[in-house]
C-alpha cells in the first residue's frame, strides 16, 4: 500500500478492522498457555516452526519439571533436548533456552525485560518473539509478523514486502494503533480457519468485499 494513504484507503482499512472485530471480538487472547512472562517467553521460543497446540502439550509437563528460570538456567542441555524432542529444531531451541534463562537470571534479576533492544539481545529471541512479549506481557502496541500476518497482509493489499521487519513497519503506518496487537490475533484466527495457505475460502470470507485478492 502507498506510503501516504488516501482517505479511501484509510476507510477501507477501518472497515477491515471493524469486520475483524465483529467476527473475532476485541479480547486479547494468547494461544500459548503460560502463567508468567518467562513461561510465555520460553513457549514463544519453542513455537518457532511449530504449532501452538504442540507447544502447549510439551510445556504442560516442561513447566512442572522446570518450575523457574533458575531451573532452566541449570538444565542439562541433552536432557532438555529430550524433553522438547517432539518440537522441531529441539537442539537449537534447547541451547537457546538455557542461554536465555542464564542471562535473565544473571543480568536481568530473573525478570523478562520490556524493551525490544533488551529482548532481542537474548538467545533465541527475534523481533517476532520480542513483540509477542511486549504485546502480551507489557501491553505495548506492537505488531507481531508471523506467517499468517505475512501472507494475509499481502492478500489484503497492505504490503508487498517479504521481510517481516519491513512488513512490521509498513503495517505500523497503515493500521490504527489500537489494533496493532489485535491484528495479529485476528489474522492468525483467519489464517487457521478461512484464509489458509493451501486453500483460501474467499466465498466464505467476511472480508471478501474488501479484499483485492478475493475476486469479488
Ligand atoms: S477474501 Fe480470500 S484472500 Fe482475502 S482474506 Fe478472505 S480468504 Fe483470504
Amino acid at each position: 500500500m502507498a506510503k501516504r494513504m488516501t482517505k479511501k484507503e484509510k476507510e477501507r482499512v477501518n472497515r477491515i478492522m471493524k469486520l475483524l472485530d465483529n467476527e473475532y471480538g476485541t479480547d486479547n487472547i494468547c494461544y500459548l498457555e503460560h502463567n508468567s512472562a518467562w513461561q510465555l517467553l520460553i513457549a514463544t521460543i519453542l513455537s518457532a516452526q511449530c504449532t501452538d497446540a504442540r507447544v502447549n502439550i510439551v510445556t504442560k509437563d516442561l513447566f512442572v519439571k522446570y518450575p523457574s528460570l533458575e531451573a532452566f538456567a541449570a538444565a542439562d542441555q541433552k536432557e532438555l533436548e529430550e524433553d522438547i524432542r517432539s518440537i522441531g529444531f529441539y537442539r537449537n531451541k534447547s541451547k537457546n533456552i538455557i542461554a536465555c534463562a542464564k542471562r535473565l537470571v544473571t543480568e536481568f534479576n530473573s525478570e523478562v525485560p520490556e524493551t525490544i533492544e533488551d529482548l532481542v539481545s537474548l538467545a533465541g529471541v527475534g523481533r517476532k518473539t520480542a513483540n509477542v512479549i511486549r504485546g502480551n506481557v507489557f501491553n505495548q502496541p506492537c505488531i507481531v509478523v508471523d506467517t499468517h500476518v505475512k501472507r494475509i497482509s499481502k492478500k489484503l493489499g497492505f504490503t508487498k514486502e517479504d521481510d517481516p521487519e519491513k512488513i512490521e513497519y509498513e503495517l505500523m503506518k497503515i493500521l490504527p494503533q489500537d489494533h496493532w496487537i489485535l491484528y495479529n490475533l485476528h489474522i492468525i484466527t483467519l489464517g487457521r480457519s478461512i484464509c489458509t495457505a493451501r486453500n483460501p475460502q474467499c466465498e466464505k470470507c467476511f472480508l471478501k468485499y474488501e479484499c483485492p485478492s478475493s475476486g469479488y
